[in-house]
Formats: C-alpha cells, sequence, structure tokens
C-alpha cells in the first residue's frame, strides 16, 4: 500500500551503490545516444559519414542534437583522443557518461529528505561502503524479502504502530506493541526496546560474535567448522602462540565492572593483547555518542595489568555493525584479517 502523498521519483542504482541492480532506462537512452554521436563523428566510413551529415542537418530528433542536450544535462565534458579508433572513443564517452549519470541520480538520492537518509550516512568517512552494500550482491533473498529491507532501512517505510498512527492516521496507538513504554519506530524495533534486548538483540549480537570469533580463529590458524555458522565458540580456544577468551571474565587486582570484553586475543608471539568488545547499533545511537566512550570502560583494565604481566601492551578493537552498515574499523581490523591494522 502506497501513500498517496508517498515518492514516486525511480532511481535505479547499481547492486555495488546499495541500488537493486535494475538499469534506469532513460539513463541508458541517453548514454546510447551519447555513445552513438562520438562514433558517427568520428567513423571513417563514408556511409556512417552520410548518416551522420543527415543527422546534423536535421532539425528536430537528431543524434546530434539528442546527444548535445543530454551531454549538457549530465555535465559531460568530452575530450576526444585522436590515437583511438570510433569505437574506442564511443565506448569510453558512454562509460564516462554513464559514471556522471550514475552520480547525478546517487546525489538525487541522498538529497532526499527522507528516503536519502540512509544513502547519506552510508557514504560517510567512517562507513565501509563496500561491506554495507556486500550483501545486495548475492542475497540469496526473495525479491519480495530484499525489498522490504531496503524499503525498511531506506525510506522508512515499514507498517510499524508509529506509522499507522502518525502517516496513515487510523488511530492505531503509536506505543510499542512489546514494552508499551516507547513510540513503535523502525530505531526502536531493531535495537532500542526493553523487551526485545535479552533474548532477540542478545541473540543478534552473539550471532555477530560467533562470525568474528571463527574468523580470528582462522586467522590464527586454529582449525574451526568449515562454515561460520555451525562454529561455536568455546569460553577459552589455545591456538600455537594464541589464546582467545570468548565472554570470558579478566581477572583483575581490584574490582572492575567492566572487567567482561567480548572476545580478548592474547597473541604471545607478538607479545599483545586485543579486547575486542563489539555492538550492534542503530545509526542514530552511533551519530550522538561521544567518541571513544566504550574505550573508557576498559581502561580500567589496562591500567590494572601489571607491567611484568606477560602482555607487554593491550589494545582495544570496538567493531560496530549499524543496522545494515558496517564501521570501517570493525572490517579493516577484524572482517579482513588484515595482519598490519592488527598489529597497529
Ligand atoms: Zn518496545
Amino acid at each position: 500500500m502506497l501513500h498517496p502523498k508517498s515518492d514516486v521519483d525511480r532511481l535505479y542504482l547499481p547492486r555495488s551503490k546499495g541500488g537493486r541492480g535494475m538499469i534506469q532506462l532513460e539513463l541508458s537512452y541517453k548514454t546510447s545516444t551519447i555513445g552513438l554521436y562520438n562514433y558517427l563523428d568520428n567513423t571513417e566510413d563514408w556511409m556512417l559519414q552520410l548518416v551522420n551529415r543527415h543527422e546534423n542537418s536535421k532539425r528536430l530528433h537528431s543524434v546530434t542534437k539528442e546527444s548535445d542536450k543530454f551531454s549538457r544535462e549530465l555535465d559531460l565534458e568530452i575530450e576526444i583522443n585522436n590515437l583511438l579508433s570510433p569505437t574506442e572513443i564511443a565506448r569510453k564517452t558512454k562509460k564516462k557518461a554513464k559514471h556522471e549519470g550514475l552520480k547525478q541520480l546517487e546525489s538525487r538520492w541522498q538529497e532526499k529528505p527522507l528516503h536519502g537518509q540512509f544513502a547519506a550516512r552510508a557514504n560517510n568517512a567512517d562507513v565501509d561502503t563496500q561491506a554495507t552494500h556486500q550483501w545486495l550482491r548475492n542475497p540469496g533473498l526473495k525479491a519480495e524479502t530484499e525489498g522490504f529491507i531496503l524499503g525498511s532501512t531506506g525510506s522508512k517505510f515499514c507498517f510499524t504502530r508509529n506509522y499507522q498512527a502518525n502517516v496513515l492516521h487510523n488511530g492505531a496507538d503509536p506505543k510499542c506493541r512489546f514494552c508499551d513504554e516507547r513510540i513503535e519506530t523502525i530505531d526502536h524495533l531493531v535495537s532500542g526496546c526493553s523487551i526485545l534486548t535479552p533474548g532477540e538483540y542478545k541473540n543478534r549480537h552473539d550471532r555477530v560474535g560467533q562470525y568474528l570469533h571463527w574468523k580470528i580463529c582462522n586467522r590464527f590458524s586454529i582449525k574451526t567448522q568449515s562454515d561460520w555458522y555451525k562454529h561455536h565458540p568455546e569460553p577459552v580456544t589455545e591456538g600455537k602462540d594464541v589464546t582467545i577468551l570468548w565472554d570470558f571474565p579478566i581477572q583483575t587486582d581490584r574490582t572492575i565492572q567492566a572487567n567482561r570484553p567480548d572476545i580478548v586475543i592474547k597473541d604471545r608471539k607478538n607479545n599483545q593483547c586485543f579486547l575486542i568488545d563489539m555492538r550492534v547499533k542503530v545509526k542514530v545511537k552511533v551519530m550522538n555518542q561521544t567518541p571513544g566512550a566504550e574505550k573508557k570502560n576498559y581502561v580500567d583494565i589496562n591500567n590494572d595489568q601489571p607491567e611484568d604481566r606477560f602482555l607487554r601492551r593491550q589494545d582495544y578493537v570496538a567493531p560496530q555493525v549499524w543496522n545494515l552498515s558496517v564501521d570501517v574499523r570493525a572490517k579493516d581490523s577484524l572482517i579482513a584479517g588484515d595482519e598490519t591494522s592488527m598489529s597497529d
């Protein structure tokens, strides 16, 4: 069901940019026309040169005029390299036109006050755009499910009670159907409801941790299951030069509240220790948060460790997975298993 005033603009973008991979026919027509004009204008075939001359002399709907118009619309600056063949010139110009066209579609999407919020957020410097849109490349989901997820995150359309009460005005109570305390928005359901915290949210958090633990075990060549979802982290996993703790309290000399990071990696070979505490959040909370707030929780543990212990240095990593976006640091330091960023 569409709202009578809903946005009917159709912006088709590639999956790598957060779209659904369909072709924008209008843009396709424009880039083809520009490509055709550039081919005709540079061809050495005498018959095609005649066609070009005929197109140039037409008053209306000529390839030349349309190509000019579309190039202006796309802010396309065409530099002709005479060393290239007409086919290469046409292909290169078409590619450039497509690039400019997609850039315009992307910015039109981001400028939308409601529908563009997710697109704008996903393009921020702290978000790994490629990892964020990775799921769209091979989702294994039915088209309807994929559309529903994209609709919920991108355009905030979901049949929540808040939507029913404040958009459809059907007299529904906007309060959350589970906790009956807060307004039932998507953000509230995704990670703000007190009733869903112990079950749904904890399960989701543990599943993310399960993947990280599996990835870390693989990185340190510890034998694991072939698939991450079959992997069940043990409280203590021993490798050749490494001990990995999962949800395991760290013994400290004095009482410290935050002494239970999700994962601890004691790397004896490099004499390092990593405390990993991860969160699954909605973007609103991340944006409102003071940078480094979680790190403070673990400063006490760092200070508590006497220098003569085998750990020379400890580091703290806080991967954050938001609703459908991935923190750059999470990917760089853990998911990719990059050697340098782990030891930095
Ligand atoms: Zn609730």
